[in-house]
């Protein structure tokens, strides 16, 4: 079968001809109607041979969904032939952060060797996926994969960030979200959608902050050295109450600080490897810093409903396999407009 794999340290993704998986007892096997390219593939793909824990090959795709075709021993309640979306995050599935369904919390997957797909475990850029229990699938029922795939990733990853931080989000709060790109634009939409704070979306690109508006920020500000004078005008000298930073680099980590308002929540996602020094001289009074990671099960579940609502949607961009590597290099220079989806 076609794959995308990350084969040689420093090479960056290919296309190969590989075996076909089969489902072992317990799993899942399911042909592949959409994987997603996340930002995240990068980070990976750009560590040096001595930081590499993934595995090589490693068959690139941590947002996946699929059509059930084929079922391993002992699996019961999911159909062949059914649309599911992938939950990627996969823990032991016993633990008390598991039995939240926050398996992305799961403290034991690392030494258990449990691996995300596509960060560890074959993912699923692919033309078949196995998925190594049917609690890691959501139905996706008459939602079109292409157009959803990315709510695995780029919509649960800001929803669990968003919800968190929800207390700080009432009606005249003010919420910055910096970057939008694919993680970003879903999340500015999940802002419209389930808070009534005003939305501030940051970036470097104009093209990105007209997506930004296109989808919901009330103000867009360009990501360069007047950008907190421009956020504090924006809210009135206070700062916001809730930043999001969908990038995570050392400049737009020291933004996020400068703009968070007193008794704020400034939550840093992006991993680009920044550091938000924090204590009672160096953050506003009261601020608390977290650095969320992926989403739970029943989040992800809300996620694909509030798409079924209407009131969020991923601006795709589609590739075949062949066209899977450009759109990686598209992805590294910046110039997705949401996000791009490999069809197979
Ligand atoms: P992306 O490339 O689609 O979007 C990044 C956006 O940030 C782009 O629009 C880019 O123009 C913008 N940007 C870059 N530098 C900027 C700057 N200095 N100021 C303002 N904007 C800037 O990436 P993505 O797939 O949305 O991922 C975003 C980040 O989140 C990545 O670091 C990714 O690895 C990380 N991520 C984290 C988690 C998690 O669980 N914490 C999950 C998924 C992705
Ligand atoms: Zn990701």
């Amino acid at each position: 079968m076609k794959a995308v794999q990350y084969r040689e340290i420093g090479k960056g993704p290919e296309v190969v001809d590989i075996d076909e998986p089969h489902a072992g007892p317990g799993q899942v096997r399911l042909k592949v109607t959409a994987a997603g390219l996340c930002h995240s593939d990068w980070f990976v793909m750009d560590l040096p041979e001595d930081q590499y824990t993934y595995g090589l090959p490693l068959t690139l795709g941590h947002e996946g969904a699929g059509v059930v075709d084929e079922l391993g021993e002992g699996v019961e309640g999911v159909e062949m032939g059914a649309a599911y979306a992938i939950y990627g995050p996969w823990g032991c599935g016993r633990c008390h952060a598991c039995a939240q369904g926050a398996e992305n919390y799961c403290p034991y997957a690392a030494e258990m060797g449990i691996t995300p797909p596509g960060l560890g475990s074959p993912g699923a850029m692919a033309e078949y996926v196995i998925v190594d229990d049917p609690r890691h699938l959501a139905p996706l029922g008459d939602l079109d994969p292409v157009e959803t795939v990315s709510l695995t990733d780029a919509g649960l990853t800001p929803y669990h960030a968003i919800v968190a931080a929800k207390e700080k989000l009432y009606p005249g709060a003010t919420a910055v979200v910096i970057g939008v790109g694919g993680l970003g634009h879903v999340g500015v939409q999940i802002l419209r959608a389930i808070t009534q704070a005003t939305v501030i979306a940051v970036d470097l690109g104009e093209d990105k902050l007209a997506l930004a508006r296109e989808v919901g920020a009330h103000h867009t500000v360009t990501s360069d050295e007047h950008a907190a004078e421009r956020i504090k005008e924006l809210t009135n000298g206070l700062g916001a109450t809730a930043v999001f930073d969908f990038v995570g680099v050392q400049p737009t980590i020291d933004l996020a600080r400068a703009v968070a308002g007193m008794d704020s929540f400034i939550h840093i996602v992006g991993i680009g490897g920044g550091i938000l020094p924090a204590g009672f001289f160096s953050t506003p009074m009261g601020a608390a810093v977290r650095a969320p990671y992926w989403g739970t099960r029943s989040e992800l579940i809300e996620v694909l409903d509030l798409a079924r609502s209407g009131a969020v949607g991923v601006h795709v961009e589609r590739y075949g396999f062949d066209g899977a590597v450009e759109a990686y290099g598209k992805l590294h220079k910046g110039e997705v407009r949401g996000r791009a989806v490999v069809v197979p």
